[in-house]
């Protein structure tokens, strides 16, 4: 059918991002069936055994979460729409970061009874971070205690939005059934067996004097931002709907508004006119500003802006790796420029170039295959091997779409096959994971000689060890998981270290004099202030390669070590026994000699807890955590519910979702990222340091 999609503005590409169980998934179940990419509704965690069509993991399927993103494709009129389906646990936050990145726009589902949740902040910053435009969709008003207005003003309150309500829910809880649209003041009916046959018709007379109140509001708020809008109320000129919607469109791509839409995707209300508005007033992809970094004719890095336009050389962007039944699957968003099958490209990162030899468009699990495609679309490529943020042109260019923000690992967990012949599998396993996902690391213990992978938090390796087993056959055992500990130095040391070694004919000879300090804002920094030649110029970097090493793990509690400065004063040098090895060795004499004199500390990983949950479970809420070592940075109490934000040693949250269910007779939730590195507690820096003494001395 088509290929390359020639008007812009009638691209849409979007996201939906959510609490979990906000009701993201069937929203797009339904999104998909109206567009008529579907042609059944299928329920989530799906009793007909066949789970959402987004869902394309048996794996998701049986969880009810989504976990990885899927790029779609639907046609709206004569608009074509990508939905990213971005995942709603927060230990995923990599994925939902590097969909924000692809996308214009975004759909931000909460629920009307629960409303703001621990998760709604989290996405909510992550769309500030990427200068996301977006609407709200206030889903589950058939759910008994709905209260669409009072999550708006939560978005206000809780989120800094300036959210304006577009609709008025006609009936809510059982009684839910429609909207009333304050643009065009009418009342829209959902019928039919999936709410397809829409009814409109006139406001109900008992809703009229509120729907013509919440009208004026609304146009107030959008007079705000559109010269015209405003002329038109003070002159009291007719307001056209098309006016109030060029209003509303300048107002949310500038994102100074957010209007806020409602329904129940469950029930089939509100669905329709949602997907109306994301064409009508989320932006098209020449209405966002995208940079990219290029490298110019003096080997500098510059920022420079995209431009979506055909005839320029071409940028595109891998932002999400698939395996799929016929081979790696690369999505890719086009920037810059256009791409045709059978073009050559260029990985930016590797400078590897490949052949476009299929080029399709997405719909969940079935493709389409198109000829040609151009900035601003979203398309999957077959065969092409690269990774997951990794950069494509098409050689004219040397370019790179900004780095996205990968946070470190946290936990640490090591596996073992249960059986010899699942190593293999284990390995391909580990190798398209880390692909994957750049917060999804792994390495060999050089002592142990174990496998061990590295993640965000419990549940993401979790899911990583049953994909494992699901996709490659291979069972692993696992370890305790361990956090990911951290050690530095609190005091400043002076050093001064020779290293003299004769050995046969040539010796080993070099001396290093200088301090050790503690820094915060940086991992390692290395200065040297040798003036007249005590050590030679080619010997310095010698040197410093010889401290970095020593980062790797230290001699306290034996993790990796960060924040020092080393400097540099003074040495000596031997004419004929001096080399690179010999000052790599004496630096990293002089740092173990004098590390821990240098009052070395252990640092443990501090999370972000922000748990949530009916007001009645307060005191349990707060004994969990205090039970945890908590430290509570704030409560916000309102309607019935309670939210305590914390600051919990990572160590301490294993295990904890458990522990709250059954405090709370699971009716709270609890989202978690990570904050920074702490000072961890003297009994745990003490036990990690009995550990790693009693590790050295078994010489393991
Ligand atoms: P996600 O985690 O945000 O993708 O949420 P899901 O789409 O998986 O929905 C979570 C649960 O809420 C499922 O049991 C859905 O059937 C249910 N749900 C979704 N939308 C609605 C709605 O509009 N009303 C009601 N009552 N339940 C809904």
């Amino acid at each position: 059918m088509s290929s390359a999609i020639s008007d812009l503005s009638k691209v849409r590409n979007i996201g939906i991002s959510a609490h979990i169980d906000s009701g993201k998934t069937t929203l797009t179940e339904r999104i998909l069936f109206y567009a008529g990419r579907i042609h059944a509704i299928h329920e989530v965690k799906g009793k007909d055994g066949v789970g959402a069509t987004m869902d394309s993991m048996e794996l998701e399927r049986e969880r009810g979460i989504t976990i990885a993103s899927a790029a779609t494709h639907v046609t709206w009129d004569d608009m074509f729409i990508n939905v990213i389906d971005t995942p709603g646990h927060v230990d995923f936050t990599i994925e939902v970061e590097r969909s924000l990145r692809v996308l214009d726009g975004a759909i931000l589902v909460l629920c009307s009874v629960a409303g703001v949740q621990s998760q709604s902040i989290t996405v909510d910053r992550q769309m500030r971070r990427y200068n996301v435009p977006c609407l709200a969709f206030v889903n589950k008003c058939d759910r008994s205690g709905a209260d669409p207005m009072r999550v708006a003003q939560q978005l206000r309150d809780q989120l800094n939005h300036n959210s304006v309500v577009m609709q008025l829910p006609i009936g809510l809880e059982d009684a839910h059934k429609g909207v009333v649209d304050l643009i065009t003041m009418k009342g829209f009916i959902f019928e039919g067996e999936n709410g397809e046959d829409i009814i409109e018709g006139d406001i109900p007379a008992d809703m009229l004097a509120e729907a013509e109140a919440k009208r004026e509001i609304m146009l107030d708020a959008f007079s705000m931002h559109h010269d015209g809008l405003t002329e038109a109320l003070l002159e009291e000129l007719p307001i056209t709907p098309e006016l109030i919607r060029e209003a509303v469109r300048a107002g949310v791509i500038a994102r100074k508004v957010t209007p806020v839409f409602m329904g129940s995707a469950f029930k089939n209300v509100g669905v329709q006119p949602l997907i109306d508005a994301v064409c009508e007033f989320l932006p098209d992809p020449t209405e966002v500003e995208n940079n990219a970094i290029r490298v110019n004719s003096d080997g500098i890095e510059e920022s420079f802006i995209v431009e979506p336009v055909a005839d320029k050389e071409f940028i595109g962007l891998a932002f999400k790796l698939e395996v799929s039944p016929y081979g790696q699957l690369t999505y890719l968003r086009c920037y810059q420029g256009s791409l045709t099958k059978g073009d050559t490209i260029f990985n930016s990162r590797t400078n590897k170039k490949v052949k476009v030899g299929r080029l399709v468009r997405m719909h969940s699990d079935d493709m389409q295959d198109i000829e040609a495609t151009q900035a601003g679309d979203i398309v999957a490529l077959f065969g092409v091997d690269c990774a997951s943020g990794d950069t494509f042109t098409d050689g004219r260019v040397r370019a790179s779409m900004t780095s996205m923000h990968v946070p470190e690992p946290v936990i640490k967990l090591a596996i073992k096959p249960k059986t010899n012949k699942g190593m293999d599998n284990m390995g391909k396993a580990i190798s398209r994971f880390t692909k994957e996902d750049p917060t999804f690391r792994s390495h060999t213990d050089d002592e142990t000689g174990e496998t061990i992978i590295a993640g965000m938090g419990e549940l993401h390796l979790d899911v990583y060890v049953e994909r494992m087993r699901r996709e490659y056959d291979c069972d692993v055992e696992t370890g305790a998981p361990q956090v990911a500990y951290r050690e530095t130095i609190s005091q400043a040391v002076a050093y001064n270290y020779t290293h003299k070694k004769q050995t046969g004919g040539s010796g080993q000879f070099g001396r290093v004099q200088g301090m050790i300090e503690p820094i915060d804002d940086k991992d390692f920094e290395f200065e040297s202030k040798i003036v007249g030649g005590s050590i030679p110029k080619e010997f310095i970097p010698s040197v410093e390669k010889g401290f970095r090493s020593c980062m790797d793990r230290g001699e306290y509690i034996g993790f990796p070590v960060q924040g020092i400065r080393f400097t540099l004063t003074d040495g000596t040098t031997h004419a004929v026994d001096s080399s690179d090895n010999a000052f790599q060795a004496a630096a990293r004499g002089a740092f173990r000699d004098n590390y821990l004199s240098a009052k070395p500390q252990a640092l443990e990983p501090v999370m972000k807890v922000s748990v949530e949950g009916p007001t009645e479970f307060q005191g349990e809420i707060l004994g969990t955590l205090m039970q945890r070592r908590g430290v509570i940075v704030g409560t916000t109490e309102e309607h019935g519910f309670v939210r305590i934000d914390a600051e919990v040693g990572l160590a301490e949250m294993f295990g904890y979702s458990t522990v709250l269910r059954s405090g709370t007779q699971g009716k709270a939730d609890f989202s978690m990222e990570f904050a920074r590195y702490g000072v961890a507690p003297n009994e745990v820096a003490e036990g990690l340091r009995k550990e790693w003494l009693d590790k050295r001395a078994s010489g393991k």
